[in-house]
């Protein structure tokens, strides 16, 4: 039960500290939410999207799964997509990854971890299309933090093709979706540059048209 317990006392001291600093603040996210962001991130204990990015509560609607995937036939992101973006209008998906990710680690690994590995099955294939990119590189952490990268840049391109992110932009809404990597080891987030903020950067095929 200890676990539990330091849970509820440092929630009380929180939410009273809060009130302190702020005695609109839970009253008013009460009323309702207005996220500007969609966060897709890892399951990864030491990657908190809000304590990372530095944002409150209501400021991030947040989906996290092992190794960031984005599977168009997985209904819990896209439910969570559908949601954030036709619904609450976040402006930005943030897809973010983290160097070091055991899940991207496994994906590159031949020897069974479960039921994760049909999960992680899509990174494999990420894997296999840039093996010879990544194989080049000599060291191993450097090769899983590559395919840390590229990771993102597959799911960023998901998010941008999903029928969800192009209903959005052919009606005009404004949306973008920028591919971020974190350091466990400093703390920091990259923009790897690969955003999307119209349908123009994502291939004809996705487009939908009435
Ligand atoms: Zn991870």
């Amino acid at each position: 039960m200890e676990e539990l317990e330091t849970i509820l006392k440092n929630n009380r001291q929180w939410a009273d500290r809060i009130e302190k600093e702020k005695p609109d603040f839970f009253p008013k996210l009460a009323k309702g939410q207005k996220p500007r962001y969609l966060w897709i991130g890892c399951s990864d204990s030491r990657v908190p999207s809000n304590v990372i990015a530095g944002l409150e509560p209501g400021d991030m609607f947040v989906h996290r799964n092992i190794a960031n995937v984005v599977n168009n036939n997985d209904l819990n992101i896209l439910s969570v997509m559908e949601y954030a973006i036709r619904v609450l209008k976040v402006r930005s998906v943030l897809v973010c990854g983290h160097y070091g990710c055991g899940g991207v680690k496994a994906a590159m690994e031949n020897h069974p971890h479960g039921m994760v590995d049909n999960w992680l099955r899509p990174i494999k294939e990420v894997y296999q299309e840039n093996r010879k990119e990544v194989d080049r590189i000599e060291d191993e952490e450097s090769r899983i933090n590559r395919l840390v990268e590229l990771n993102v840049k597959k799911q960023v391109e998901r998010v941008a093709n999903s029928t969800i992110v192009q209903d959005a932009w052919a009606d005009g809404q404004q949306l973008s979706v920028h591919g971020l990597v974190y350091s466990l080891e400093n703390g920091h987030l990259t923009d790897l540059k690969i955003s999307k903020i119209d349908r123009s950067g994502t291939p004809e095929i996705f487009h939908v048209s009435e």
